[in-house]
């Protein structure tokens, strides 16, 4: 496979964060696909919105399904049963919402994928500041997450993590630069998987206030003012 040190693989959700990682590895790779996993992850509207934006992107897009994840349950994004939580994120708590084990899989899986078709790169849009203090989301897991993989597979793979260290308003910035604000109207982070999004959770208020800092308005609350204003 020629180029292969030049193609990457985006771990993709159809939220904020990985919109960003989407068009940031457009930018840097000659060649990238995205994989979105279908985990039965209670919101729907999260695969929708991957659809689009993958389409948005011109990006191709890989939809893998693990049913194991609500096999296990524990979470509020797997059972229906347990609720999200509302308000700010607090510190040193990992919240109801955390489905153990979900940022390993998936990398793994990326790592899998990547594996057969000879892709060096895989990029995730984990983030240790302004976070919602998953133990998934730090530096350190993934580091070690990568020499586990290389050990694993034989296969030395590198993980980038181009918003571990920004905030939420430097990430609004960096995807303004990458051009990805249209696509990041089309975005999912709600916790309650409502459109409108609810702007109660703790991933509402987290995004509300990254575009408040950052000077910017969210663009998905900009489409849903029109079209409410276009149904008026
Ligand atoms: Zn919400």
């Amino acid at each position: 496979m020629k180029n292969s040190k030049n193609k990457a693989i985006v771990i993709f959700s159809g939220g904020q964060d990985s919109t960003t990682c989407l068009y940031w590895a457009k930018n840097n790779f000659d060649y990238v696909e995205a994989l979105f996993f279908d985990y039965g992850q209670i919101h729907k509207i999260e695969k929708k919105s991957a659809i689009k934006i993958a389409k948005l992107a011109n990006i191709k897009l890989n939809i893998l399904d693990i049913p194991t994840f609500t096999q296990i349950g524990g979470s509020s994004l797997t059972d229906k049963n347990l609720k999200n939580p509302i308000g700010e994120v607090k510190k040193n708590i990992t919240p109801i919402s955390f489905v153990p084990g979900r940022n390993l899989i998936f990398l793994t899986f990326g790592a899998a994928y990547a594996y057969t078709k000879k892709i060096y790169n895989l990029v995730t849009g984990v983030c240790e500041t302004d976070c919602s203090n998953y133990p998934d989301c730090r530096n350190a897991t993934i580091k070690s997450l990568e020499k586990s993989i290389f050990l694993g597979m034989d296969f030395k793979i590198k993980i980038h993590t181009p918003l571990i260290k920004l905030t939420k308003a430097q990430a609004v910035i960096l995807a303004k630069k990458l051009g990805a604000l249209d696509a990041l109207a089309y975005s999912h982070t709600c916790y309650n998987g409502t459109f409108p999004p609810c702007g109660k959770c703790p991933a509402c208020i987290l995004r509300a206030n990254g575009f408040e800092k950052a000077g910017l308005p969210d663009p998905l609350l900009e489409r849903t003012k029109k079209l409410k204003s276009r149904s008026k």
